[in-house]
Order: C-alpha cells, then sequence, then structure tokens
C-alpha cells in the first residue's frame, strides 16, 4: 500500500478542468511583468487578439476578460440584454442551472426548459417554446454546449435549425467553457450570436481569462442594452483593442500563456486536437462498459470527448471513493456537482493530454474500484487499451462509433 502522505512523481490532475497546463505554456507565463501601456505590451496585445481569433474562427472581434468562465457569462448577459427581458434556457446539468441563476440575478426572467442530466438540450423542445412566442418576447436561447457535470454535448447546429424553423429572432448565446479548442465548434458557421469561453480548460491555461465572441447581431444588441455595465463592456475593450491595449490592467503573464497555448493547438492542428479528444473518449467509454457501471451520459449520440461521468453503484459513495484515489494514487477526479454529489465522479480527459495519461487516470481508477469494493468486473483498462491500439473496439464502443 503506498504511503499516502508523501508523493512522488507527477499528481495526476483529471478533473476535467482546471487542467493541466504544458510545460511550454508554463515557462511562457514565467515572464518578468511588463508596462501594459508600453510598446512591448502593445506587440503581445496585437499577437493574442489575432491569435485568439484565429482559434475560435470567427471574423468580428473575440472579447478577452481578466476573470472566470462566470465573468463571461455575466459579460454576455449584460452586454445584450436588459432588465426585464425573457430568455429561454435548457437545463442540461449543474452548469446550465448555476447560468440560470446568475440570469436571474441580472434580472431576466427565465423559462427553463427541464431536463434530466443525462443528454443535451432538446432543439424540438426550444424551436416549440419558440414557435408559441408568436410577440416575441424571448430575447435569447441560450445553451451549454459541452455539459461538464455530466458529460453530455448538445447538438449547437441543431439549436441554430430550430431558432431558425421557428422563424425567431432571439440571439444564441453558447456556453463552451469546456468545448473551446476540445470539441468541434464554430462560432460563425454555426450562427452563434455570443460564444462563452474560458482559460482553464481545453485552452490550457490556467484559470483566469474569459472570453466572448460575438457576431453582428450581438453588436447590434449591445448598443439597444440598457444594462448596467462597466468593467464588462464590449465596447471599451473593443475600442482599446485597435491599439493592442485593454481598458484596464489585463492579466498579461497569462496573455504570453494564451500566446503559446494557441501556437500549440496550431502545430498540432485544431481538427487533430478534436480526434484526440475524441479518441481519448472512446477508450475512456470502453473501460467504463468493460467495468460494468454506467455512464451519466444516456444518449450515445451525446457522449463527451473530453471527460467520462461515471455513476456509482447504489450503496457506494462517489466522493468517499475520490478519496480512496487521490489517498492511494495521488489522483483528482471530478466531483459530481449540484443533485448528482455523492453519486458520481467524473474522468477528465481534455487538454494537455495523451494515451499514457489516459491509461495512467483509468488504471488508478481500475486499483480503486478494487480497494473500495465497488462492484466491478477487473480489465476495463484492457478494454480501453485495445481502442487506443486499434485491435478491435469493445462490444460497447462500437455500438457507439
Ligand atoms: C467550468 C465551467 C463553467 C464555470 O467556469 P468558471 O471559470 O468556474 O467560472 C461554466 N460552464 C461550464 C460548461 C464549465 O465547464
Amino acid at each position: 500500500m503506498p504511503n499516502t502522505t508523501i508523493h512522488t512523481g507527477r499528481h495526476f490532475l483529471q478533473i476535467p478542468g482546471p487542467t493541466n497546463v504544458p510545460d511550454r505554456v508554463l515557462r511562457a507565463i514565467d515572464m518578468p511583468t511588463i508596462d501594459h501601456r508600453g510598446p512591448e505590451f502593445a506587440q503581445l496585445g496585437h499577437e493574442v487578439i489575432d491569435a485568439t481569433r484565429k482559434a475560435f474562427r470567427p471574423k468580428k472581434p473575440v472579447i478577452i476578460y481578466s476573470s472566470s468562465g462566470t465573468g463571461a457569462w455575466e459579460a454576455a448577459m449584460v452586454n445584450t440584454l436588459s432588465p426585464g427581458d425573457k430568455v429561454l434556457m435548457a437545463e442540461t446539468g449543474q452548469f446550465s442551472t448555476l447560468w440560470r441563476a446568475l440570469v436571474q440575478k441580472m434580472k431576466v426572467e427565465v423559462d427553463f426548459l427541464p431536463g434530466d442530466w443525462k443528454r443535451g438540450a432538446d432543439a424540438n423542445q426550444i424551436e416549440e417554446k419558440l414557435r408559441e412566442d408568436k410577440d416575441h418576447k424571448i430575447k435569447g436561447v441560450m445553451v451549454v454546449h459541452s455539459e461538464t457535470s455530466t458529460g453530455a454535448v448538445t447538438d449547437i447546429p441543431a439549436v441554430r435549425k430550430a431558432i431558425d424553423n421557428a422563424k425567431h429572432p432571439a440571439l444564441l448565446f453558447v456556453d463552451t467553457i469546456s468545448g473551446l479548442a476540445s470539441i468541434e465548434y464554430e462560432h460563425d458557421k454555426w450562427g452563434v450570436d455570443v460564444t462563452i469561453a474560458g482559460s482553464q480548460k481545453g485552452l490550457m491555461l490556467p484559470p483566469g481569462l474569459g472570453f466572448n465572441a460575438i457576431s453582428d447581431k450581438a453588436l447590434a444588441a449591445h448598443k439597444a442594452s440598457s444594462a448596467i455595465r462597466s468593467y464588462w463592456d464590449w465596447g471599451d475593450i473593443v475600442e482599446a483593442n485597435k491599439s493592442g491595449s485593454w481598458p484596464y490592467t489585463p492579466a498579461t503573464n497569462l496573455l504570453y500563456g494564451l500566446k503559446e497555448a494557441i501556437a500549440m493547438l496550431n502545430e498540432e492542428g485544431l481538427d487533430n486536437v478534436f480526434a484526440r479528444h475524441k479518441r481519448h473518449g472512446e477508450a475512456a467509454r470502453a473501460a467504463l462498459a468493460h467495468w460494468g457501471l454506467q455512464n451519466q451520459c444516456a444518449d450515445p449520440k451525446a457522449y463527451s470527448p473530453i471527460l467520462t461521468a461515471i455513476v456509482m453503484p447504489d450503496g457506494h459513495d462517489a466522493d468517499q471513493f475520490r478519496k480512496v484515489v487521490l489517498d492511494n494514487f495521488d489522483m483528482s477526479l471530478g466531483a459530481g456537482l449540484g443533485k448528482i454529489k455523492g453519486k458520481v465522479f467524473r474522468v477528465g480527459h481534455i487538454g494537455h493530454f495523451n494515451d499514457l495519461m489516459l491509461m495512467g487516470a483509468l488504471s488508478g481508477v481500475e486499483m480503486a474500484l478494487d480497494l473500495a469494493k465497488v462492484p466491478h468486473r477487473s480489465g476495463g483498462v484492457v478494454a480501453a487499451m485495445e481502442v487506443l491500439t486499434g485491435r478491435g473496439a469493445t462490444q460497447a464502443s462500437r455500438a457507439v462509433a
């Protein structure tokens, strides 16, 4: 039995965000802080603004905030809506639930389409609601692309189609905080009006940067909105960005990191990044199916490439299990959030990640299932290896493919 107080080797951070930061990014951040109004900063400012636009692939500006993802949620709201407005949101899990609470605090009314936390948002339900809204009271449709609490991905083009089918003018807001740079995503092509993202998940940075990608329609809504805002105002930031600066002190060192992280993503190629995450998701699910445990996401079409949320069998507590994993193997797994706390644990396979890191994570889980006497069929790690080496997918992963 390993010593549980002294750990050797690297800690395994397998939560679905914050994710592991590559050494290259850490080295890039490890710089003296510079004058954010000097010429050296302006060059960095222009470089990251350009690079970020290439990574998000939109035509319009991407706003970079010194904030968590939650700040970028708030920014999206206060720039486009006004108190008293109404929006339609889909309950996909804990993050959609938190987002709803934030929107309500801004005095915007939320029509919350109920969900069972086992799948993505239902585009048909959204279309139906929008068709009923003859007076166009609904100003925005808000969906979480990658619901990090359940491991379910929402089909954003289907949501766009639902809005178009209903011929409804509502803005489309998408939270892809854990999807950006890890799951296929197209801000312009998919007709998203405001995309909300953060630094500490697929982008492989420490926490501290939030993003809003916006459309022309969102910019027009910005001009019309009467919400009180200052720090979050897109207008001031877009203006300052023209000279490579921000209206206030930006997170200089994180911007060094952002430049390096985007360079790494470009070297690999975004499409390869997406394919890598998909393959790791498939391998993780092969282990899960072999163990005989259940996936929190019940819709194979919505299975997440970036995390696997595993349901604990009755009589076993997920947080107790995570403690066994941490104490014995120095690995952090994601907790069940909100109403599935203690019932689910999450294995992150997102960001700076490779085959052996996945095998290490899955081995830790399988060894801990043994130690914690959680009923399972051993050999899940072998099933995952077979997916990675291409020696025939397991029954479960074949059903998915
Ligand atoms: C992490 C996450 C958030 C919250 O981001 P913070 O940086 O913690 O504010 C919101 N939505 C989703 C989908 C997330 O994964």
